[in-house]
């Protein structure tokens, strides 16, 4: 068995380039070759994880399977490939340096001054060998957060450059770029990609591969002047041209040959023809919709690209899925109330209530489910989402006013969502939620039932407040239905109305889940009931 080959992924000039993306794309095409790969991304930030970063500050926050709270990243890693990540694939600063001092104060340092280089380096070495070492894959692509030359991220090009010299050929860094387009001067400008491919050096790392982001095509004299300014093979020079759906990506950086690029210079054998049949008629499906409906977003950061980010692809799958455009219409919660709530919600096949923490723009959500359950309309509640709908069956329904969750309203005398019984002894905020998968037990005759198929489902939650098993019997002789449940913390997890065409909350988050490869049944079922009501 060869050893597992390590491909790092830096950026260069600025954010944004789509590191993310061009290394899931990289690890689709090996996978499709028949390699086995894994992708992690480290961030240069100093909390321990992103779970207590607000949307403003870093977008999502996405789940794992094993209830890690990580970059939104590794959603785009879970989507291309179809395998769970964990927490190995995403590590922070923070998550090292809590590492090494715990280490310090233990003694098993045993009197070392503790440093940078080597001890958080190596700690850093160790984190990324982990997962090759554990699961034998043949490439584990790592990129690397930030752009280079920031100061948070030095000691992680450290830890490439010590690895390349340790490892050779097994290590590979690929480096992403930006070639700009000035239109004044009618060209496209290599000069910053000479200068960050310089800072790189500075800090001792040779890219053996540059990925030039571009809005316009490549010629083959920008290719040559980049090889020769940048130290590396003209083949060498990828191209990635700005794309109309992230899925392109694999396609495009097989165009430009990127997989092979990595497999010859890691010495590895080409694998099989790349297989990408499914890939190629999911792409096909959603190029080529037949219909269209138009899905109203309710949450309180819709102005926000990446705060509902797994939402929106889970959308992008569940369209193809239904040879079906799906146009998500942002709405922001604060701004609907009774007397607006008609005038947003004009047009919409269906209504998705979103996750979310705290009481600003709450009233806004009652208001949209009350206007989706009176007026039919297919709706989706996602954790708050769900809470919510079950805040306003309790108001609206059952007549008691004051319903609401002791989130919001701890002193309410109608707390039909309460705080999980094994949170209230907890007072630190980072990673205590109930998170990760959960088994669920979907009863028959419901519609989740029909929506999954079966009756036993895992799902991945984040949230510290449940439905309060107390109000269970009201609600359900009053038409809301539990009709999934944890049966072991006896934890009420998908609610549907009895009266409603198509009317679910879930309390955990099926976004997590959806993939190319397997769009989330949920999703699918929501659009195509979406697809139902337009046709009325
Ligand atoms: N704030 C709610 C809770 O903690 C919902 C969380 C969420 O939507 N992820 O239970």
């Amino acid at each position: 068995m060869a050893s597992t080959k390590y491909v790092f992924v830096t950026g260069g000039v600025a954010s944004s380039l789509g590191k993310g993306i061009i290394s899931a794309s990289l690890a689709k095409l090996l996978q499709a070759r028949g390699f086995s790969v894994t992708i992690q991304k480290l961030d240069p930030y100093i909390n321990i994880d992103p779970g207590t970063l607000n949307p403003y500050e870093h977008g999502e926050c996405y789940v794992t399977e094993d209830g890690a709270e990580t970059d939104l990243d590794l959603g785009h890693y879970e989507r291309y490939l179809n395998v769970p990540t964990s927490q190995k694939n995403n590590v922070t600063t923070g998550r090292i340096y809590q590492e090494v001092i715990l280490r310090e104060r233990r003694g098993d340092y045993l009197g070392a001054t503790v440093q940078v280089i080597p001890h958080i380096t190596d700690e850093i070495k160790r984190c990324i060998k982990l997962l090759g070492n554990e699961n034998n894959y043949d490439f584990v692509i790592t990129e690397i957060g930030g752009t280079v030359g920031d100061i948070e991220s030095l000691p992680y090009i450290e830890a490439v450059r010590q690895m390349r010299w340790e490892i050779g050929t097994d290590c590979l860094v690929i480096h992403l770029t930006l070639v700009p387009y000035l239109a004044a001067a009618a060209e496209l400008k290599t000069k910053p990609t000479q200068h960050s491919v310089k800072a790189l050096l500075e800090q001792g790392v040779q890219p053996d591969i540059i990925v030039c982001r571009t809005e316009k095509h490549l010629n083959e004299n920008l290719r040559n002047k980049i090889a020769l300014f940048c130290n590396v093979n003209p083949t060498s020079v990828i191209e990635s041209i700005d794309a109309d759906s992230i899925y392109d990506v694999p396609l495009l950086m097989l165009d430009e040959r990127l997989d092979l690029e990595v497999l010859e210079k890691t010495r590895m054998p080409l694998g099989h023809t790349p297989e990408l049949s499914k890939w190629e008629e999911f792409l096909f499906r959603l190029k080529h919709p037949e219909k269209q409906v138009v899905i109203g977003l309710v949450g309180k950061y819709v102005e926000l690209k990446d705060a509902y980010k797994s939402i929106n692809e889970s959308f992008v799958h569940a369209g193809a899925s239904n040879k079906c455009k799906v146009v998500v219409k942002a709405l922001h919660s604060e701004s609907i109330n009774s007397e607006t709530v008609a005038e947003t919600m004009k047009g919409l096949d269906g209504i998705l209530v979103a996750p979310g923490f705290g009481s600003r723009g709450i009233e806004g959500k009652i208001e949209a489910i009350r206007y989706a359950r009176e007026n039919k309309i297919p709706f989706l509640g996602i954790c708050l989402g769900m809470q919510c709908a079950v805040i306003e069956f309790g108001r609206n329904v059952l007549g008691l006013k004051d319903a609401h969750s002791t989130e919001m309203a701890p002193e309410t005398t109608n707390p039909v969502i309460d705080l999980m019984e094994d949170q209230k002894t907890v007072c630190k905020k980072g990673g205590t939620m109930r998170l990760g998968a959960f088994p669920c037990t979907i009863g028959k005759n419901t519609l989740a039932f029909a929506v999954y198929g079966r009756e036993d489902i895992s799902e991945r939650h984040r949230h510290r407040y449940e439905f309060n098993n107390k109000y269970l019997k009201q609600f359900e002789d009053a038409g809301m239905m539990a009709s999934g449940i944890n049966t072991k913390d006896n934890l009420v997890e998908i609610v549907e109305l009895k009266n409603h065409p198509w009317f679910v909350g879930i309390q955990f988050h099926p976004e997590y889940k959806s993939t190319v490869a397997n769009p989330h049944p949920l999703f699918v079922n929501f659009v195509k009931a979406a697809i139902g009501y337009s046709q009325k």
